[in-house]
Formats: structure tokens, sequence, C-alpha cells
């Protein structure tokens, strides 16, 4: 049942517009294509839930013998025309339904997806991609991407706690201060999906999770629980914590990197806050009231990410936070 309304909303038009309009996000997948060109040229490719079917055709272009294009939600049937109105019928073969239930008659030799959901994890579509690794990669095959990296930073942002929450103070001269309580409820129950600037972030960020596609289990996705750890670089009111990821489009000899840098070499997909927008912003959790923090002061704790028992594609998140002698939970 969560599945069908999952695969609903994928047949329409507007989250592939969104997607396919993200320049960032479908460049940077056609540049990690055409990067690999060499070892996608004459083989087998698997994209496991290829929407419209854009990087099936990215891979086509790319010389890929067969790709097949696995698409669960009804934009399958326009996938399938996409390709036959290209003339690529010969090359991808659109197959409408689960990358759980599908069955083709070869092992493929590059998978690609465009799997990531807001946090990174949302959805939680990277096991389906692990399902078809386990299932349909060949030994030595590509997967891309095949890295991601899931960041958290502490961040200031009045502007937006002004906007939703001081707003009530003064409403056409009406003393409104009655609605604060509901109004942080509303705004900051649950978390936010929108741009901050890197000016809103008070320190370095700090990597939650660090998944290397080629060897993550579904398992080990369930519950992420990491401890943090900052000393802010400013003093400044604390609003909450910013999460954003990358994803990298590596070699399958390339299993670790060697620094975490962005070099010329590695083809990166970035959400962060200093890098162009995508679709994706960043997701914050914001807290109820602001915290004053000094320069250096050290802000801990620890977070974890839970897959939802009621629906997988859910993501609980429970924060711990510790500092200057104030402690609370979210
Ligand atoms: N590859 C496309 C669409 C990405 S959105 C593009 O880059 O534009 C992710 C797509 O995967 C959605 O269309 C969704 O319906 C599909 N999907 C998610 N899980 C799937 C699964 N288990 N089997 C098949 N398709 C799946």
């Amino acid at each position: 049942e969560f599945d069908r309304a999952y695969f609903q909303s994928y047949s329409h038009v507007g989250i592939h517009e969104e997607m396919i309009k993200d320049r960032m996000r479908t460049d940077t997948y056609r540049a990690a294509i055409m990067r690999h060109q060499h070892f996608i040229a004459g083989k087998v490719v698997m994209d496991v839930g290829c929407g419209t079917g854009i990087l099936s055709i990215f891979c086509a272009q790319a010389g890929a013998r067969r790709v097949y294009a696995v698409e669960a939600s009804e934009i399958a049937v326009q996938a399938n025309e996409i390709v036959k109105e290209n003339d690529l019928s010969d090359k991808v073969i659109v197959l409408h339904g689960r990358v759980e239930d599908v069955n083709i008659e070869e092992k493929v030799d590059v998978i690609i997806s465009e799997w990531m959901g807001y946090m990174l994890l949302y959805e939680s579509m990277l096991a389906s991609v692990i399902f078809a690794r386990d299932k349909w990669l060949k030994p030595g095959g590509l997967i891309l991407p095949s890295h991601a990296t899931l960041y958290m930073a502490p961040v200031t942002d009045s502007e937006r706690y002004c906007d939703s929450i001081d707003f009530w103070r003064d409403v056409y001269g009406i003393d409104m201060s009655a609605m604060l309580p509901l109004a942080k409820q509303c705004a900051f129950e649950e978390p936010v999906v929108d741009t901050i600037s890197g000016e809103n972030v008070l320190t370095w960020p700090f990597v939650v999770k660090y998944v290397d596609c080629y060897t993550v289990t579904a398992q080990e996705l369930e519950s992420i629980t990491t401890k943090y750890r900052f000393a802010s670089m400013m003093q400044a009111p604390l609003h909450g914590f910013a999460f954003w990821f990358d994803v990298e489009f590596n070699g399958p000899m390339h299993s670790h990197r060697k620094k975490r840098v962005k070099s010329d070499e590695v083809i990166v997909l970035s959400t962060a806050p200093e890098d162009a927008p995508t679709h994706w912003k960043q997701t914050m959790l914001y807290f109820y009231e602001p915290i004053e923090v000094k320069q250096d002061q050290i802000i801990e704790g620890s977070i974890t990410l839970s897959q939802s028992k009621e629906n997988v594609r859910f993501l609980n998140i429970h924060l711990e936070y510790f500092s200057g002698g104030r402690s609370f939970v979210k």
C-alpha cells in the first residue's frame, strides 16, 4: 500500500520536470556517464528507476549495447514511447515493474540510478539499488553514483526565525504572541527543506554517513547513529542543524577515496549550501528556541536516522544535543 502511494507520486509529470530541470543534477549525471564512456560502450546497463528514461538514453548515447530501464511507476509508459520515438528501441528496453520483481536474461556491467532523497536517505530507494547490485551486477561492474556522503552542520538563521516566529509579535499593530507556541510547533516540528547559504553555517560540516555503493548493505541503512561534535567558529544564535549530501561517480576500482576534497578527476554532485542550488536544497532541523553560542563553544550530541517501522519510505530523526550546560532531545 505504501509503495503504491510512493510509485503513484512518480506518475505525475511535475516531479520529473523538477528533476530534469535541475541542471546540476542532470548535467552531472550526463558528465559522469560520459566520463565512464570507455567502460559503458558496448556493455549492458541497468537503470534503476528510469523515470522518463533520460539516464538510460544518455547511456545509450555513450554507446551502451543494451540498457534495461526499470521503472515501477506509470511513467514507464511514457519512457517507452520516448525510447521508441528516439529510435532506441533496439538498445533501451523499458521494463515496467519494481526492480525487485523484474527478470532479465543476463547480468549487467553497469548500474545507474538516481535514488537520492531529501537528506539523502528519505524515500529509502538505495535499498532497491543494493538489491539490483546483488542480483544483477557482474563482479567488477560499475555503479553510478559510487559513493554518497551525508553531512550535518550547526546553522544560524535569524531571518527565517523572524519571518515565521517573531512575525506574530506585531501583526498590523496587534500583539499576536499567543500564536508563538503554535507557530514554533508548526514551523519546526518537522524538518524543513529549503536553501540556506554558506553564511548560515557556523562551522565545518560533520560526516553523518559515508556510503560505498559497492559494499553497503540494506541492513546498515535501517538505522544510522553518529556522535557529532562541533566547535562554533563564531558567536551567533544557533537555530538548528542543516543536512546535505554529495555523491561521487568513481570507477569500480576506486572503492575508497584518498582524501575528502573535490579533485578534478572525480565527478561530484553536491547539494552543499556553498554550491549551486539543486532541487534537494538542504534539510534543516530547527530548534524551537535559538541558543546563543560563543566562539569556540563545543556543540555535541548524537543523531539517529532510522527507517520508520510503519512506512520504510519515511525517516525518523532523533537528535540529542548538548552545549554550554544545556541539553535536549528532539
Ligand atoms: N532516473 C530518472 C528518475 C529518477 S527518480 C531521472 O533521473 O530523471 C526515481 C525513480 O525511481 C522514480 O521514477 C521511481 O518511481 C523509481 N523507482 C523507485 N524505486 C523503484 C523500484 N524499486 N523499482 C523500480 N522503479 C523504482
